[in-house]
């Protein structure tokens, strides 16, 4: 079995954003980027799939590929993704901002060259937050799809999928190939290794354009304005439950 996992690279979650003077997007300029926290876990996942751990057989799958459309530094995610344990990446190379279709058809044809029997991407990019890949890509290729997951089990040609809803745990079967998103709890990701990322050096990466797969990647959203959230107001301490009652009571709450 192949597993394809497609990674992005993004500003690292631990910074603060910080909007352009002139509203038009955020300041990437000198801040670090990292591999989407999601897309981490389900790389983890994947690697598990071959190497065993997490409810999964060792073996199970045979190959685990990392794909990235970005710039030429979206190497440096991929080789994060090669040094958690996958065995090549593809970069697809991309300056500027590449919306959710046009990833989602560069993937379909990744696929379809590629022909992974499970695609397991990130529920969601921390930096867009759009949450539409996984269902676009899914929709495609015409492959069922099971997004959020918090467990995964293979078995006969199936997909056991748990995902997160509202009301509680949701457990579906998809058969293979089908299209996975992570959510948060289904694993925690290693801290890669000094020697495998030195090895994840070593990893082939195949670098190819959004032309080769006959994709056109111009835009078709226009950001009217990018700014800060609104400041919170600072909080009111009380000095007793009775106090936080008539309080609660004069905001309307109670
Ligand atoms: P999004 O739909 O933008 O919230 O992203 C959801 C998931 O799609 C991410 O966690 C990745 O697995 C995948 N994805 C989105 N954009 C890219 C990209 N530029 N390169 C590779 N994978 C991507």
């Amino acid at each position: 079995m192949k597993v394809l996992v497609p990674v992005k690279r993004v500003l690292d979650f631990n910074l603060k954003v910080r909007v352009k003077p002139d509203g038009s997007g955020v300041d990437l300029s000198n801040l670090k980027m990292s591999i989407n926290p999601f897309c981490e876990i389900a790389v983890e996942e994947a690697v598990r799939m071959k190497e065993g751990g997490g409810g999964h057989t060792a073996g199970a799958a045979k190959e685990v590929v990392a794909v990235s459309i970005g710039p030429e530094q979206a190497q440096e995610t991929l080789r994060n993704a090669l040094a958690i344990g996958a065995d090549r990446g593809i970069l697809v190379k991309a300056d500027g901002e590449v919306e959710p279709l046009a990833v989602a058809k560069i993937l379909k044809a990744v696929v379809e060259a590629e022909k992974p029997d499970i695609v397991i991407l990130g529920k969601q990019a921390i930096d867009d937050d759009a949450s539409q890949t996984g269902q676009m890509l899914a929709a495609l290729l015409d492959w069922p799809q099971a997004t959020f997951a918090s467990r995964i089990v293979l078995q006969d040609g199936k997909a056991t999928v748990t995902r997160e809803v509202d009301g509680g745990l949701q457990t579906l079967d998809v058969d293979l190939p089908a299209i996975i998103t992570t959510d948060l709890r289904l694993n925690e990701p290693r801290y890669a290794s000094l020697p495998n990322i030195m090895k994840a050096k070593k990893k082939p990466i195949d670098v190819k354009a959004p032309t080769d797969f006959g994709v056109d990647v111009t835009p078709r959203l226009k950001v009217l304005k990018t700014a800060e959230p609104g400041k919170r107001q600072a909080g009111v301490k009380v000095k007793s439950a009775a106090e936080l009652v008539g309080k609660l009571k004069e905001a309307g709450v109670l």
